[in-house]
């Protein structure tokens, strides 16, 4: 299994071999939420919190159900 080291705390994080850019990984180390940036090799990420599109799909989502 690939590994890549955590931005947050250096550690090895494994990645699955099947991963693409974009999936997310959390450090068993430091627990941040992690993206795959680079697949050869293989580069992360941090997650930026305030940058998540979940929270705010969360918000919206009742609007959104209106309209379709
Ligand atoms: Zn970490």
């Amino acid at each position: 299994m690939p590994t890549s080291k955590c931005p947050e705390c250096e550690e090895e994080v494994y990645v699955d071999a099947d991963s693409e850019q974009g999936d997310s990984v959390t450090c068993d180390e430091c627990g941040s939420g992690l993206v795959v940036v680079g697949l050869d090799p293989i580069e992360l990420d941090l997650k930026s919190e305030t940058d998540d599109p979940y929270d705010e799909n969360l918000d919206s989502l009742e609007y959104e159900d209106d309209r379709y």
